[in-house]
């Protein structure tokens, strides 16, 4: 069968031929017989994607392979009965996570292994990251109130964080939303929905300073770091509780630990891995990444000036902006604007065009 695969290394998806000869998967890409992969059968992990296709993977690797699920289930059933018996549908395959979960829990809460954050949220099943994120976002979009989402702004504002998603091998369709919040700053749900601030955009002074945040982001939901951040913080308990009970006292307890979550930070590895991919994500899309150069040096710069520095907590979540724009200087490769002058003249209004005018006095306190 045919299918597509990230090679891990590369950005760029290779179409490639998939067989399964005893026991074994072996791939390879159409054009470059010498990219390929040959994996056991049994090893292959499957993670059912929101569109209905297959993403496989193997332990730690980085290689996605996405494959057509009717398709896949015939090749891997035929020869390998297992994965057929077991029919791996959406329940059992969240019922399984859970349970999985539960044992990872139980190692992080009692054995005290914050390593397992990781694990636990490789094997969250994307259904259940899903319903995490639209629990989060409506206790978040309280507080912080959406930018309009029938204007032109929040469409183009929209399709950017499409196209730059489709670089990706996220399990989720990324969506992208602007909020009103009286900071600059962005960040990635569970399940695919990235949060940018209306400030954030004002502060971008050009469609690809915007396009790299994004990218950035959209690397932390490829990479399952939001998920692990959401462990980390909430511990599995109230996780639980919150998404499959659906029990009202914990939507308040939510709110409280929302707050802490929007504002938490990855590791510096973590945060180094996202750079890097957000550049292979920006360069897929034929978008120089001068633009992220460009936004971190204006972030460090405003390192010096604390009253400014307040004012930027994408700064002070992503911190060492000095060395990462340096980073992103040396990929620098050309590449045509994320948008056109006219398109971004109208998205980068995307928090004014609005109903209610923007109330002075917050400005007045930073
Ligand atoms: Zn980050």
């Amino acid at each position: 069968m045919q299918g597509q695969l990230f090679d891990g290394r590369t950005a760029r998806p290779w179409s490639v031929t998939i067989q399964v000869e005893n026991g074994r998967v072996v791939v390879r890409a159409v054009e470059e017989p010498s990219v390929g992969l040959d994996w056991p059968l049994r090893e292959v992990r499957e993670t059912l994607r929101s569109d209905g296709r297959y993403s496989l993977s193997r332990g730690d690797e980085d290689a996605r392979l996405i494959v057509e699920a009717e398709g896949w289930r015939a090749l891997a059933g035929r020869s390998h009965g297992e994965i057929k018996r077991r029919g791996r549908g959406r329940e059992w395959a969240l019922v399984g996570g859970l349970v999985g979960a539960g044992l990872a829990v139980a190692a992080v809460v009692f054995i005290g292994v914050p390593m397992a954050a990781g694990p636990l949220a490789r094997h969250t099943p994307p259904e259940l990251e899903a319903r995490f994120g639209v629990s989060m976002e409506k206790q978040l979009t309280v507080p912080f109130r959406p930018c309009k989402t029938d204007t032109e702004a929040a469409q183009l504002l929209s399709d950017l964080g499409e196209r730059l998603g489709k670089a990706a091998d996220a399990p989720f369709p990324i969506r992208v939303r602007a909020i009103r919040a009286p900071f600059v700053n962005a960040f990635a749900l569970p399940g695919g929905t990235i949060l940018v601030t209306g400030r954030l955009i004002e502060e971008a002074r050009g469609p690809d300073e915007l396009a790299a945040v994004l990218a950035h982001e959209i690397a932390h939901v490829e990479r399952r770091h939001v998920m692990q951040a959401a462990w980390r913080a909430m511990g599995a308990g109230l996780l639980l509780d919150a998404v499959v009970g659906g029990g009202s006292g914990a939507g308040q307890q939510l709110v409280v630990l929302a707050g802490g979550f929007a504002d938490h930070r990855f590791s510096r590895t973590l945060e180094a891995e996202a750079d890097d991919r957000a550049i292979q994500i920006l360069h897929a899309q034929n978008i120089s990444t001068q633009g992220m150069a460009d936004f971190f040096d204006r972030l460090a710069n405003r390192g010096d000036d604390p009253r400014l520095r307040q004012a930027a907590e994408w700064f002070q979540t992503h911190p060492d902006t000095a060395g990462r724009a340096d980073k992103a200087k040396r990929a620098i490769r050309p590449g045509q604007p994320a948008l056109s002058d006219r398109d971004w003249a109208v998205l980068d209004r995307v928090c004014r065009v609005v109903d209610a005018p923007k109330p002075k006095s917050r400005n007045a306190v930073r």
